[in-house]
């Protein structure tokens, strides 16, 4: 007898339910993943993370070959391909792990149905969350509004499940595959992932690289330094977590096993962000437009700056006069990664300076980031827009300037990234002496700031 195991956004063989359960069962498994961009509603992969895709397939068909049984490599609508898949190794049960977005859901519990007609058994598990959407609900069975009651009541439900080893290992027939490189992940001319490469090794070992990275170091005073973005202060498992090379099970353990006097506060916090990860994905979960649709219905009345071509292309090349701006877009181009601090302060500069229409951002970071996670891009996008939930009041308009001398006062990031601020008189406020190459402000920020405060006002008051 045969298992397919459909992987998905869990490119994993450790704590991996739907697989574990495929070898316990001791029949021939079958693992496949599916490129589908043909289902109506699927948002198709930015380009960094096809990039991230490529690789983390390439680091799963090494580790399940290990294991005995190759990587299925298939491109279709999944509603079509899996059925197929099922026919063609004969399989009895089909295994997956669960995703949350609703084109995602509906085509899971379409396939779901339609299998058991012909008599397949389909079985989904709980993987990529360490608590499903639907779990710690608000009194009323809807998505919490604000984040810290949110996160005390999963904590206070339960504890996080500990993670399942790796399969031992696995056999099953061999069925024909796609060519991975026939799919055009990768980019071609012109080669931008250079710094991609330098920078990340996607794929399960990588992951538990990172990790154990973070906690031998950056763990301990992780509080105040993930403020830093010249340190290397974080943990930079979002891309990992959000190809699900790693769970959120393993990360939590991994960290709370970790906890001393001295890190208990620490690991506290990095506890809530992955918290942060849950509570935007049950936002997605009840909210399924999150990224095109206002959160806040009253903001569909906004009016956004439309004219825009040169100020946003400044914006998206790093090139806007503001060094950390620039700074955090140029880091993003070159590694698929920017820094959350300064993710806020990108953010805020287009909607509220340029006063750019949010979802124009959110698509950018879309197509840019390694991590881009359909729940954690757009809850944050409408956060800082402040059309969104538990959102950031309107008047609060981060001011880049005196951002980057809080949290990065000696420039090392600004310089780092804007290799031309090296020679800057003043590089917090570069327009203030000589700067040579470097653009003067697309904005003047006083301005542009009284404009945002005046148009969110009379939105307040509408
Ligand atoms: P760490 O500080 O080490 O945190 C550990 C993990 O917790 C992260 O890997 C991530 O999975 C989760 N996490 C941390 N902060 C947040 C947060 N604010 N919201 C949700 N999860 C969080 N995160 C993404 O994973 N994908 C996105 O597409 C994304 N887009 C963003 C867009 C904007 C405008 C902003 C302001 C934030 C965005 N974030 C996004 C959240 C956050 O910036 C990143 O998760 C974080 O910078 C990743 O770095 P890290 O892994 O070193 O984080």
């Amino acid at each position: 007898a045969v298992t397919l195991v459909w992987f998905r956004d869990d490119l994993r063989i450790s704590d991996n339910p739907a697989l574990t359960a495929a070898a316990d069962s001791g029949d021939d498994v079958v693992a496949c993943y599916v490129l589908d961009e043909e289902t109506d509603g699927i948002r198709p992969l930015g380009s960094a993370s096809k990039w991230w895709l490529h690789h983390s397939l390439v680091a799963l068909d090494a580790s399940l070959t290990e294991l005995g049984i190759p990587l299925l490599l298939r491109r279709g609508a999944a509603g079509d391909v899996i059925p197929r898949l099922v026919q063609e190794s004969s399989a009895h049960a089909v295994v997956w792990n669960r995703r949350y977005g609703l084109t995602e859901r509906t085509t899971d519990s379409a396939l779901k149905s339609s299998l058991s007609d012909q008599g397949v058994d389909a079985t989904s598990y709980q993987a990529n969350l360490m608590y499903e959407p639907w779990e710690v609900t608000a009194g009323s069975g809807k998505a919490y509004r604000v984040f810290t009651p949110f996160w005390r009541a999963c904590l206070a439900s339960r504890t996080p499940r500990k993670p399942l080893p790796a399969p031992d290992a696995l056999h099953g027939p061999h069925l024909d595959s796609d060519d991975l490189p026939t799919w055009g992940l990768l980019p071609t001319t012109p080669d931008w992932a250079e710094g991609l490469r330098d920078t990340w090794t996607p794929g399960e070992a990588g992951a538990h690289q990172r990790l154990d990275d973070f906690l031998d170091g950056a763990v301990g005073g992780y509080k105040d330094n993930r403020n830093l973005p010249a340190l290397r202060g974080t943990s930079m498992l979002s891309p990992h977590l959000r190809f699900g090379e790693i769970s959120p099970f393993e990360v939590w353990h991994a960290a709370q096993d970790h906890k001393d006097s001295s890190t208990a506060e620490d690991i506290r916090v990095f506890g809530s962000e992955l918290g942060w990860r849950e509570f935007s994905w049950q936002l997605l979960y009840f909210n399924p437009e999150l990224a095109t649709v206002n959160y806040r219905p009253e903001f569909n009345a906004f009016t956004w700056e439309s004219s825009t071509e040169a100020e946003l292309k400044a914006w998206q090349r790093g090139r806007t006069g503001y060094p950390l701006i620039d700074a955090g877009m140029r880091q993003m181009w070159q590694i698929g990664w920017m820094h959350n601090r300064v993710r806020m302060a990108t953010a805020s500069f287009l909607i509220k300076n340029l006063m750019i229409d949010w979802r124009v951002g959110e698509k950018w970071f879309w197509d840019c980031l390694v991590d881009a996670d359909a729940a954690s891009n757009a809850a944050s996008w409408q956060w800082v827009a402040g059309s969104g939930v538990d959102a950031s009041p309107y008047f609060r308009i981060f001011n880049p300037v005196l951002q980057s001398k809080k949290f990065d006062p000696k420039g090392a990031y600004l310089v780092r990234f804007v290799p031309e601020l090296a020679d800057a008189d003043n590089v917090h406020e570069p327009w203030k002496g000589s700067a040579p190459g470097y653009p003067a402000p697309v904005v003047d920020l006083k301005e542009s700031r009284e404009r945002a405060l005046s148009a969110y006002k009379a939105l307040s008051e509408s």
